[in-house]
């Protein structure tokens, strides 16, 4: 069985994935299961299991992945606003453990959300 995480297996093409934008620290691509119009995934190259493993080093990184949404949502035209989420651990909502910022976008969001 593969160590990789789920997400390094679709950025090293193992698993297929419609991927919209990738550098050298990240991978941007479609959700499998979109829950707007826009639904995609924003993951850092590097296999930070949650936000609770986040290290000092890791704040350019992460600070990155929020510049790599905002050029997105201009890409997928979502001038009229987006919503960018990342869940944390069981109660987070989080299913997998690799990182990753969700960028929704494509019709309006609600409050509080599910
Ligand atoms: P989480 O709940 O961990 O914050 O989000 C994980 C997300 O990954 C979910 O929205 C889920 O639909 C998505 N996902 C799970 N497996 C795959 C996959 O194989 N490919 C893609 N593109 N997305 C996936």
């Amino acid at each position: 069985m593969s160590e990789k995480t789920l997400f390094q297996q679709i950025a090293d093409r193992e698993i297929p994935a419609d991927i919209v934008f990738e550098d050298e620290m990240c991978i941007a691509f479609r959700d499998i299961n979109p829950v707007a119009p826009t639904h995609i995934l924003i993951v850092p190259l590097k296999p930070v299991p949650t936000l609770n493993d986040l290290e000092a080093e890791d704040e350019m990184l992460m600070g990155h992945l929020f510049l790599v949404a905002r050029k997105i949502a201009e890409d997928e035209g979502l001038e009229n606003g987006y919503r960018t989420v990342i869940n944390c651990g069981k109660e987070g909502g989080q299913e997998v453990y690799h990182i990753h910022l969700h960028l929704l976008g494509g019709r309006q969001m609600v409050w509080p959300p599910g």
